[in-house]
């Protein structure tokens, strides 16, 4: 039974051959994929779009988007981590425009509040911690030189941490000698607008958008593949591959092909959302933050003309009215907006590609890490790059499958970091998570940094050492012993060699302007509204 639910008119049933469909699908079919269908346009469904039809061109693939004209986008803004710079490279999209038309502001990182224990404070940003120096990686000399008990913290050693600290951003120099060349960004946008952006683009270059809902999916009888589309005029659309992005509600992947679900609630236990967006607070800060509260966690995006605000929290630990009562007594400025609810469920669909449909938006992974984006441009790019040699070849959707999976589950276990290394006791949600059981992945990896520092990168990590690094000493784990090759240099020399770096990063952190000065000189918004 394939009738789409969740906020869509129920349709007939279309599993049976022979109903009147007024089709308006491709030609004949050929040996190789034709024709792509995606469904939903929020940013995924679109950025999908854009990109297939900048990789594929209209006449090797021909690429439609069905857009749901009534539906608001879940998130409201949302934060691109630098792997965006290649979509814009691939695009040509131009920054400033981009930024301008989504009211859009630069990211450095995150700034994590009360996660390890109240009071707390550390960023997590987007370049390395430290430089090269001897054989060892830096955070073991860094590890050295605390013990010796004369040392501000690592963040110091970080030229955007040390940027963000001071609301200050400038572009990477492209001088690989220079400090100020060690670090990246991304950007915060305002979701709705990001899409129409992403949506100008894709039908300039090709793809045709359908303003429609699908109100059924019908199978193939003899394999269970997706046939066509049924959508809310009657008319039905054909295509040789589909592509879910119909974010929390999987109108294809789970609902019609019923393709399962692993649940990872039990690792990431915060299932819902509250967002409101304020009014702004004066200056804009070049990185969101994220604070541990009760029973989640509370977001902040800063957009040019307001300030997103979301509670992240469990739903077993409090109700919805209290989640949003919490939200509201703490907003930074006026609410331009009634609270809004949505459902986050964490886990990963069992198959990313399941016979012709590909699930590749992100509502699955919990949004502390802001991977939603980036994980719709692997999936394109792994689909493009496994592009199926006949219509169906499993040995192709096997191997997306598998490279798919490792890659969220990397995610997961970076996100599960987060909960696990908090020593916080001060209510039920936290001693869940002290208390909860984590992947083996996970454990082995803290239990190695715990004795000697080492991080162990596995395949298909998305997040790097530094990344680890920032999230571990974070939340206040502190390794045993450091590696035993940090003694090369004594402890003199590792002093003047980290003098020496702290005072360069701050030396080119205080040439910067500020975030809200750059902003203004480059990309600075022209409408004064906030929404589209
Ligand atoms: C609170 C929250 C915060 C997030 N923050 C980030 C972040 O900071 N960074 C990040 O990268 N990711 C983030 N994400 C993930 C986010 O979901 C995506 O990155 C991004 O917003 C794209 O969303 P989407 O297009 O998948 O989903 P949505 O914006 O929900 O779009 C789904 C689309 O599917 C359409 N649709 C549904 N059913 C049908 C149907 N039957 N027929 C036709 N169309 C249909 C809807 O109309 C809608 O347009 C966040 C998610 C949440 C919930």
């Amino acid at each position: 039974m394939i009738a789409v639910n969740g906020g869509v008119t129920g349709g007939r049933l279309l599993r049976e051959t022979g109903g009147h469909l007024a089709e308006s699908g491709p030609g004949p079919p050929a040996d190789r994929v034709q024709s792509i269908v995606v469904v939903g346009g929020g940013a995924a469904g679109w950025l999908a779009a854009a990109a297939l039809a900048r990789l594929l061109k209209p006449s090797f693939c021909d690429v439609r988007v069905i857009a749901s004209p009534r539906d608001q986008t879940g998130a409201f803004s949302e934060v691109a981590l630098p792997s965006f710079h290649r979509l814009n490279s691939l695009l040509g999209i131009n920054e400033n425009d981009l930024l301008q038309r989504t009211r859009g502001t630069f990211s450095l990182g995150a700034q994590f509040a009360d996660w390890g224990r109240l009071g707390d404070r550390y960023y997590h940003t987007f370049g390395s911690l430290g430089a090269k120096l001897e054989a060892v990686p830096f955070h073991h000399y860094w590890i050295k030189l605390r013990r010796s008990g004369d040392d501000p913290g690592i963040g110091a050693y970080s030229t955007a941490t040390v940027a963000a600290k001071h609301g200050r951003f400038a572009h990477p120099s492209l001088d690989r000698r220079s400090v100020l060349s060690l670090y990246s960004y991304g950007y915060h946008f305002h979701s709705g607008s990001l899409a129409t952006y992403l949506r100008e683009y894709a039908r300039a270059h090709g793809v045709t958008g359908i303003d429609r809902t699908v109100v059924d999916v019908r199978l193939r009888g003899e394999d269970g593949f997706v046939d066509a589309l049924q959508l809310d005029d009657g008319s039905c659309i054909r295509a040789d591959l589909y592509i879910d992005c119909t974010g929390a509600r999987g109108v294809l992947a789970q609902q019609a092909l019923e393709t399962g679900y692993e649940d990872w609630k039990h690792w990431l236990p915060c299932d819902r959302v509250v967002s409101i967006p304020c009014a702004g607070a004066g200056d804009l800060p070049p990185y969101s933050e994220s604070t541990a509260r009760g029973s989640g966690w509370r977001q902040r995006i800063p957009l040019q003309h307001c300030v997103d605000n979301a509670y992240v929290y469990s739903s077993g630990h409090v109700s919805d009215d209290d989640a949003a009562a919490t939200l509201l007594a703490d907003l930074p400025g006026r609410a331009l907006e009634e609270p809004r609810f949505q459902r986050v469920a964490p886990g990963r669909p069992a198959k990313f590609w399941d016979k012709n449909c590909i699930a590749l938006a992100d509502s699955f992974l919990d949004p502390l890490e802001s991977t939603g984006l980036h994980l719709v441009q692997t999936g394109i790019t792994r689909l493009v790059t496994l592009f199926p040699v006949r219509r169906y070849s499993p040995s192709d959707i096997e191997e997306y499958n598998r490279l798919t999976t490792l890659e969220y589950e990397r995610i997961r276990d970076f996100l599960i970091l987060h909960y696990k290394a908090s020593q916080r006791c001060d209510s039920p949600f936290w001693e869940h998570c002290r208390q909860m059981a984590i992947p083996d992945t996970l454990r082995v990896k803290i239990e190695l940094f715990r004795r000697c520092g080492r991080i162990a990168m596995l395949d298909e990590e998305h997040f790097g050492e530094d990344s680890w690094l920032c999230v571990l000493l974070g939340q206040n784990l502190e390794p045993q012993d450091y590696d035993p090759l940090a003694d090369v240099l004594d402890i003199e020399q590792v002093k003047a060699a980290l003098f020496r770096m702290r005072s360069m990063i701050q030396d080119g952190v205080d040439g910067m302007p500020t975030h809200t000065q750059f902003v203004a000189d480059h990309c600075l918004a022209q409408s004064e509204g906030i929404f589209e």
